[in-house]
């Protein structure tokens, strides 16, 4: 396994010439264009590596589906759908305009910025420190990796920059999709971003996605009902309007994040974490995505 993985990922190397590293995070933009790794996870938790699967990165929105589980634990689905919907938008992920055009107005789905605030929302805890202790705990039970935690300077730099996120909040106040306190809600959300991991973290987390919620050794972490809405939100909305296409070249249920990681869910089969911080843009890893296709080709991975 680990021969065939250094091989796809010498085969897409040049990619990354062909993306650049996200800048409108300023701190994102200090990552390392050249960085390519990846980390496989087999349904016995064993891992397979090769590249750079030991650099630290931000998890960006690979942490919207792990907040959607947090949330659709805490509140059950008929209160989370009440608030965010579960369609495509076709639209980049930071896209603001169909807040105003749909009516009633609700996020279409919460793989997008707008939806993800909102699903952060109904995350239980009176303030942010509560809410980010509860997704932080959900990601070192799924990770196995107790030393999870956020990367400050990415949190600070977001949470000063964020004028586009802040404005799809406060439009969701007047809308009543959100309610309470906006920053502290969007501070909560910084925080999930700004949760660093490895590779091999994301692989871990998207093993135990694979196993249907429980860890190799049998522990349930995530009700396997929860895991079916994620990974299907993944198939359809996962790598923002490129979901599609992902969807008919790899046919794995993928998330992707603009700090240049990807997290794979093969069902009953294995995990997978990508990183290589230079994007398209759609904002998704340029080495990233050819290396998932092709790693699926070689393996025969896709679920379709
Ligand atoms: N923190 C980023 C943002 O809100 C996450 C977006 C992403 O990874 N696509 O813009």
């Amino acid at each position: 396994m680990e021969e065939l993985l250094q091989k796809i990922l010498e085969q897409n190397r040049y990619r990354v010439k062909y993306g650049r590293v996200a800048s409108y995070i300023p701190a994102l933009a200090k990552a390392d264009p050249g960085n390519v790794g990846i980390s496989v996870a087999n349904m016995k938790g064993q891992l397979f590596t090769a590249g750079d699967c030991c650099v630290k990165f931000t998890m960006q929105s690979i942490a919207k589906p792990l907040a959607l589980i947090q949330a659709l634990v805490d509140r059950g689905p008929v209160e989370v759908f009440r608030k965010v919907g579960m369609e495509p938008t076709g639209d980049p992920f930071n896209s603001i305009i169909k807040l105003e055009t749909l009516n009633p107005s609700k996020p279409l789905n919460p793989m997008i910025n707008a939806g993800a605030i909102a699903i952060t929302s109904l995350i239980k805890g009176k303030n942010s420190s509560e809410r980010i202790e509860r997704i932080l705990k959900l990601v070192r039970l799924m990770a196995g990796n107790e030393s999870i935690g956020i990367n400050e300077k990415v949190y600070r730099s977001e949470k000063e920059t964020a004028h586009r996120n802040r404005a799809m909040a406060y439009f969701m106040l007047d809308t009543g999709v959100l309610d309470g306190d906006v920053e502290d809600i969007l501070d909560t959300y910084f925080l999930q971003c700004a949760i660093e991991v490895t590779c091999s973290d994301i692989a871990n987390i998207a093993l135990c996605l694979a196993n249907r919620g429980s860890t190799p050794a049998g522990r349930e972490i995530v009700p396997a009902e929860i895991v079916r809405i994620i990974t299907t939100f993944m198939v359809t909305c996962g790598m923002y309007n490129a979901s599609g296409e992902f969807a008919i070249k790899a046919g794995i249920p993928a998330k992707s994040g603009v700090s240049g990681g990807i997290m794979a869910v093969v069902p009953q089969k294995m995990g997978i974490g990508v990183y290589s911080p230079a994007l398209d843009p759609k904002g998704n890893s340029t080495a990233g995505i050819h290396i998932l296709e092709d790693l699926s080709a070689w393996l025969d991975l896709s679920i379709f």
